[in-house]
């Protein structure tokens, strides 16, 4: 499709863009929605550094919720997926590292460490779903697997719209 296959823009003029740090696409699933949990899911990644460069309330259609879990299509869950993500409004969200690192790897690794293990009853204590899931089919949050997911996913979600660029003065305070 072709609004999976370009890069997220910036927002400003993205010839002057040379190098651009690595996006992660979040999102929160209707449960989360519906649970409350937004301002709690929010507040994980603020805390932790990350600098959040997109955010949107939406309502999910069919093509888009196939779209981004195109690679699961062919799993046995996938129309139980489909309908979970269609079964409410969902808040995606971008989010930029900012030098948050998790064993060198950088802010798509270190979103999925606090996010946790697909299945919540795997994931560690202190992780999103670990603290606050139960089921596989109910795990209140969704995180890019890779970089080039983060800007794919980024792309489809955010269509037309980019990501904001804006200094966040809080990155020495963060790292040496
Ligand atoms: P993750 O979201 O941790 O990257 P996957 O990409 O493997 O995990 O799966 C995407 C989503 O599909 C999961 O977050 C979960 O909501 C759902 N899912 C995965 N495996 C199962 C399963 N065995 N049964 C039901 N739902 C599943």
């Amino acid at each position: 499709a072709p609004a999976a296959a370009v890069r997220a823009p910036r927002c400003r003029a993205a010839a002057a863009v040379s190098v651009r740090s690595e996006i992660t696409y979040v999102m929160i699933k209707p449960d989360g929605v519906q649970r409350g949990l937004v301002g709690e899911i929010i507040s994980r990644f603020e805390k932790k550094g990350f600098k959040l460069v997109q955010l949107k309330m939406m309502k999910v259609t069919k093509e888009v919720a196939e779209e981004h879990y195109k690679d699961l299509k062919d799993k046995p869950f996938f129309p139980d997926l489909i309908g979970y993500i269609l079964s409410g409004p969902v808040v995606g969200m971008v989010w930029e590292g900012q030098g948050v690192v998790w064993e060198g790897q950088g802010v798509v690794k270190a979103a999925r460490k606090i996010i946790g293990a697909t299945n919540p009853l795997e994931a560690e204590p202190g992780t999103i779903r670990g603290d606050l899931a139960v089921q596989t089919g109910r795990n209140v949050v969704h995180g890019s697997d890779s970089p080039e997911n983060g800007e794919r996913e980024t792309a489809l979600w955010f269509s037309g719209h980019g990501i904001v660029e804006w200094e966040a003065h809080m990155k020495p305070w963060l790292v040496e």
